[in-house]
């Protein structure tokens, strides 16, 4: 057996018969009867198993007793056209190895289906799943897919600071990162905390956003992106927020919000168009599985045009609905995820890319608007989800970022930094987040973001 090198069950699926092959992975389901034993064997590549047919005279009892579901065997043997239905060719078993058994009283993972709340109890084992690995091969697709969308483009991956001095944000969300005493925290003359002492000499934090970051960049290399892990200590347990998500960040000198609308639309469309080409095999499984319009809502994404609101109209059009909102809608109100869903589910149809939202609901680095009232925001709301895309064209006057700094009584001395921009060759700028969990709840069809995720962080819960 170890003559042969190890073919991918993959690419096993798609070969000819008439050859000797080797097999390796982990036990799906074992049947059969006392001359003959079917084996459906997973390893990882594809949603699809091969079938290793057992001629059970051939083989030692004991081994054929362990291999169970979960157990990790080899196997060698003919390809050959399957007669079975479900499969085109199959493994006639020469030579087995039994790698590592799985214990049938203890495995968790026995056929039955599992709730996906199980599933999470037992993270460590739920990539054996279907549907996990479904899931987690097209999280890979959608990542290779990004970098190669940007790169064809020309855009430079940029890696901004996890760790950060500056709260892009403002909202008060941000992990403390520190190595002082918890138990025997220094204190200043007056009592505070002397930051002074800790690691950096100064309170840091995991970081919201590489956006500030990013904006340096765009400033030099003219189109940047991140692609990285986010933190919020947000409070907030819904199917949409992780404590640890990944957002990717695109920062486009010389771009208005209109060319930053027309990217974004672009590239989300590209990414789920890459998926419905590259990942159809587990969408299929996720669509029969899970939710029944998962590919055609995908399809019609791809081949629809985004509705462009402004926040303003989108406000009217909600008040002249009838629909009942369990929070009520009135002009400056942030919208809710129940508001945004239903312009894209009920009213429209089909995504819309919000603008212009009052500046008191949005971050301070936004480009103010002639009105003095509203900001040059855009949030792109998608079905099934709300908000899937933050993003704005950033104030690039020195003047009006400063005096807008000043009436939100934000600290400027650290963030200095950030209005050299400003002050050295301003130019317009824009660019958006797009969090990397929310467009997979989007393309796989799943509806809890602890699913898209192998191991989601959420208040009171990291294990792993
Ligand atoms: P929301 O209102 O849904 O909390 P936000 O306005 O806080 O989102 P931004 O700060 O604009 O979001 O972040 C950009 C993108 O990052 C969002 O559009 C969303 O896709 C994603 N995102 C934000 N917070 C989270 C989170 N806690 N978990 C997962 N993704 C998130
Ligand atoms: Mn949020």
């Amino acid at each position: 057996m170890e003559k042969l090198n190890r073919t991918k069950v993959k690419e096993l699926l798609k070969d000819k018969p008439g050859k000797e092959v080797l097999a390796k992975g982990w036990v799906r389901t074992k049947r059969g009867n006392k001359n003959v034993a079917f084996i459906a064997l997973n390893d990882g590549s594809t949603i699809n198993n091969i079938q290793i047919v057992v001629d059970s005279s051939k083989f030692d009892e004991e081994l054929l007793k362990k291999i169970t579901t979960g157990a990790c065997i080899g196997v060698s043997g003919n390809l050959t056209e399957s007669l079975g239905s479900g499969q085109s060719v199959e493994i006639q078993a020469k030579e087995i190895i039994l790698y590592g058994e799985a214990d049938p009283n203890s495995y968790p993972l026995q056929k039955k289906g599992h709730t996906m709340e199980f599933l999470r109890s037992i993270a460590h084992l739920r990539p054996r799943t279907n549907t996990f690995g479904a899931v987690l091969r097209i999280r890979h697709a959608m990542a290779y897919a990004i970098h190669d969308y940007f790169n064809r483009k020309g855009f430079v991956y940029l890696h901004t600071p996890i760790i950060t001095a500056s709260d892009c944000e403002g909202a008060g969300e941000m992990f403390q990162v520190t190595t002082l005493d918890l138990n025997n925290i220094p204190k200043t003359g007056e009592g505070k905390i002397d930051f002074s002492q800790d690691f950096f000499g100064k309170q840091t934090s995991l970081t919201v956003s590489g956006q500030l970051e990013g904006e340096l960049g765009a400033m030099a290399l003219g189109e940047i992106y991140t692609f990285g892990p986010t933190f919020r200590a947000e409070n907030s347990n819904t199917p949409r927020h992780l404590a640890e998500f990944w957002m990717i960040e695109p920062e486009m000198a010389f771009y208005d919000i209109n060319d930053n609308m027309v990217l974004a639309e672009d590239f989300i469309k590209s990414l789920v168009r890459y998926a419905l080409e590259h990942c159809m095999d587990d969408l299929k499984f996720l669509n029969d599985m899970f939710d029944k319009e998962l590919i055609s809502r995908l399809e019609s994404v791809v081949n629809t045009e985004f509705v462009r609101l402004t926040y303003t109209e989108g406000i009217k059009i909600l008040e002249a609905s009838c629909e009942k909102f369990e929070y009520p809608v009135s002009w400056g109100v942030d919208l809710q995820s129940e508001h945004e869903r239903y312009l894209v589910e009920k009213h429209f149809g089909k995504p819309v890319i919000m603008t212009d939202y009052p500046k008191d609901i949005k971050a301070f680095y936004m480009k103010q608007n002639e009105d003095g009232k509203t900001v040059r925001g855009m949030d792109v709301l998608f079905p099934k989800i709300g908000e899937i895309i933050g993003g704005s064209e950033r104030e690039a006057s020195l003047e009006k970022l400063e005096n807008r700094i000043n009436e939100l009584g934000m600290g400027r001395e650290s963030l200095e930094w950030y209005i050299d921009t400003r002050r050295f060759g301003t130019a317009p700028h824009s660019g958006f987040g797009l969090g990397f969990e929310r467009l997979l709840l989007f393309v796989t069809g799943m509806s809890n973001i602890r699913d898209v995720i192998p191991f989601p962080r959420t208040p009171k819960n990291a294990e792993y």
